[in-house]
């Protein structure tokens, strides 16, 4: 268990006592609504402020972890006994005459917004985006996409703090994207993502508006109201993961308050009393179930925290305490 020592405490304090909240419970912070404490929690609101806490937690070695609108993550009940940076540095600018043109944003930024405002701007390349939820750098992070897009085939550069360096851009390629992953989603390097740079094409805005409103449309029709994490698994490749889930026999099969979706099988719905270890369990009957069936091994999409798995980011990292 890591302790915070008072000189900790003084050091976060002297920066950001009124944007601290200690021991706050992070389903509130979550879209499926579950996930137990995090020890502190610094709110910013600027790309300056994020730099900043993650250059004090890193100084300290505080276990650290950003957190955008909490769509694609699952906290245990225990939850994160460290840092949470909860992360509203939400500057978007537009610049429609460059070429191509281009939509900055700070990583705190609405990904659905920054979207919107490149319709209005007459750029397109981000329609896709309109629907998703999430910010800026939760999308860069796991190369978010829909509706045959994605973050990779927008991005221009992101703007990324690590330890003892100043902030640096890299490119498309530096981020080794592939479908729903990146360097930073595998590699759990310590990294930030500060803004991010898309490009697009110039396009006239009640066009770019029409395709956000069909995709709007088709997705309001393909998938279930409620808190959820979206899709659960990637899609393994030829197929999809709903698909496989469904002909499993598994759509409507509940843990505890959590319901395998009967509109969406590879969404996971919270009816509003379940526990992460709900979706735990959840995760891994279906699982088990879809090997059995197919011998098929559906890999998760979404990222827990405090669970036994490969990628997973233990709750603390500190002394290499192991989660059971
Ligand atoms: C109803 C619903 C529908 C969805 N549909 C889609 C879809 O169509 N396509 C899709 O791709 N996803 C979809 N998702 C999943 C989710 O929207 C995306 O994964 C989204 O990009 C998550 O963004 P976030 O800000 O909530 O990230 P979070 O869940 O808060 O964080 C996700 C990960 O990114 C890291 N991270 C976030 N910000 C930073 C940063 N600034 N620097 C470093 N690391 C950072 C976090 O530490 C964490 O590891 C859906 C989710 C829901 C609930």
């Amino acid at each position: 268990m890591f302790d915070f020592s008072s000189e900790v405490i003084q050091a976060i304090n002297s920066k950001f006592a009124a944007a601290c909240q200690w021991d706050i419970p992070l389903a509130q912070f979550t879209t499926a609504k579950v996930g137990g404490p995090a020890k502190l929690m610094i709110t910013v609101r600027s790309k300056e402020e994020l730099a900043d806490a993650a250059e004090l937690c890193w100084q300290y070695q505080l276990p650290l972890f950003v957190l955008g609108t909490g769509a694609n993550i699952l906290v245990s009940s225990k939850g994160f006994n460290g840092v949470v940076i909860h992360n509203q540095a939400n500057k978007i600018q537009m610049e429609p005459d460059q070429t191509p043109p281009q939509i900055y944003a700070e990583s705190g930024a609405n990904l659905g917004l920054a979207a919107r405002k490149a319709a209005l701007a007459g750029i397109s390349g981000l329609e896709w985006a309109a629907i998703v939820p999430g910010t800026v750098g939760g999308a860069v992070h796991g190369n978010a996409g829909a509706y045959g897009s994605n973050v990779q085939a927008n991005l221009t550069v992101v703007e990324i703090l690590q330890p003892n360096s100043d902030p640096v851009f890299w490119n498309v390629e530096q981020m080794q994207y592939s479908y729903r992953s990146s360097t930073l989603k595998n590699s759990r390097i310590p990294a930030i993502i500060l803004s991010a740079i898309f490009h697009g094409i110039k396009e006239d805005p009640s066009l770019i508006k029409a395709k956000m409103q069909t995709n709007s449309i088709h997705r309001k029709k393909t998938q279930p109201p409620g808190a959820s994490m979206g899709s659960m698994f990637k899609n393994p490749p030829g197929d999809f993961a709903g698909r496989l889930i469904e002909a499993a026999g598994l759509k409507g099969t509940s843990v505890g308050g959590v319901t395998v979706s009967p509109i969406h099988a590879n969404f996971f719905v919270n009816n509003e009393q379940a526990t992460a270890e709900d979706y735990w369990q959840l995760i891994q009957k279906v699982k088990k179930d879809v090997y059995d069936k197919f011998q098929v091994k559906l890999e998760l999409e979404i990222e827990p925290i405090g669970f036994p798995y490969p990628t997973a980011r233990p709750t603390t990292q500190i002394d290499g305490e192991q989660d059971d």
